[in-house]
């Protein structure tokens, strides 16, 4: 992880922010009928196997925590730690099951159980808008989708689901990076309280002791708290994910 100062990240995260403004949904919705993606409900997405984790809005967190609390868990990759060991994330994931395939909590078979009341990025996969940034130091804004690995692509898409996609993606980005600018501020300001900073060697030794299956402890923002938990690797896990096995 680069030493880039807090302050620095957030107006880095502000910036990408505004660019947002001044992208067209006329060209989000002509790449949306480009790609023709449709939905074939064969579950895959809401794997580990396609997904790493599925990564949740703060309003998702509330829907989450009123159909079942325990779906919930630290999303993985912590960006922080501090010179005692404690770690940061900027929100929580869908907890994933343990088994083979690493099913989403809610995945039932094929078949999403909570299908309308799914979360922010479930109504808008696989399309996300992020910036790339190329080799002349320029900016690109990339969709994503994962051709070939799920669903079908090139089919006609209906005009008003396009537009409706269109403000979809362009309005969670904006959700997304405003959480990330929230989750900094409050870090940088607990991180002045308190005198912290963040401790590059501390994060790869907690990061170590995580994978041989020893616990960590681990602050969660949401709502602009941060919510402590401790966690420790699953036993059947397919990869070094970070998963939540109860608060404190
Ligand atoms: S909440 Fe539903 S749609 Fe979203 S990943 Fe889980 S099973 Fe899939």
């Amino acid at each position: 992880m680069p030493d880039i100062s807090l302050p620095c990240r957030i107006i880095a995260l502000i910036q990408e922010r505004n660019r947002l403004f001044a992208c067209s949904p006329g060209d989000l919705e002509a790449m949306i009928r480009g790609y023709g993606f449709r939905c074939t409900r064969c579950g895959r997405c809401c794997t580990r196997r396609i997904n790493d984790h599925i990564f949740l809005l703060d309003r998702d967190v509330a829907v989450a925590r009123e159909i079942d609390p325990q779906a919930l868990e630290p999303a993985p990759g912590p960006e922080f730690c501090d010179p005692a060991g404690m770690l940061y994330v900027s929100g929580y994931a869908v907890r994933m099951k343990d088994d083979p395939a690493g099913s989403c909590w809610f995945l039932d078979g094929t078949r999403c159980r909570i299908y309308e009341q799914r979360f922010s990025v479930c109504r808008i996969y696989p399309y996300m808008h992020r910036p790339v940034h190329g080799a002349a130091g320029e900016v690109r804004w990339q969709q994503f989708a994962r051709r070939g690995e799920h669903g079908e692509y090139d089919r006609g898409i209906p005009e008003s689901e396009v537009q409706t996609l269109a403000r979809g993606i362009l309005e969670y980005e904006h959700a997304f990076l405003t959480q990330q600018i929230a989750f900094l501020e409050t870090l940088h300001e607990y991180f002045s309280v308190e005198g912290l900073r963040h401790d590059r060697e501390m994060y790869a030794r907690q990061s170590r002791r995580y994978r041989r299956g020893e616990p960590v402890d681990i602050m969660v923002w949401c709502a602009g708290e941060l919510e402590k938990h401790r966690i420790t690797i699953p036993e059947k896990s397919m990869a070094a994910v970070w998963q939540c096995t109860g608060s404190s």
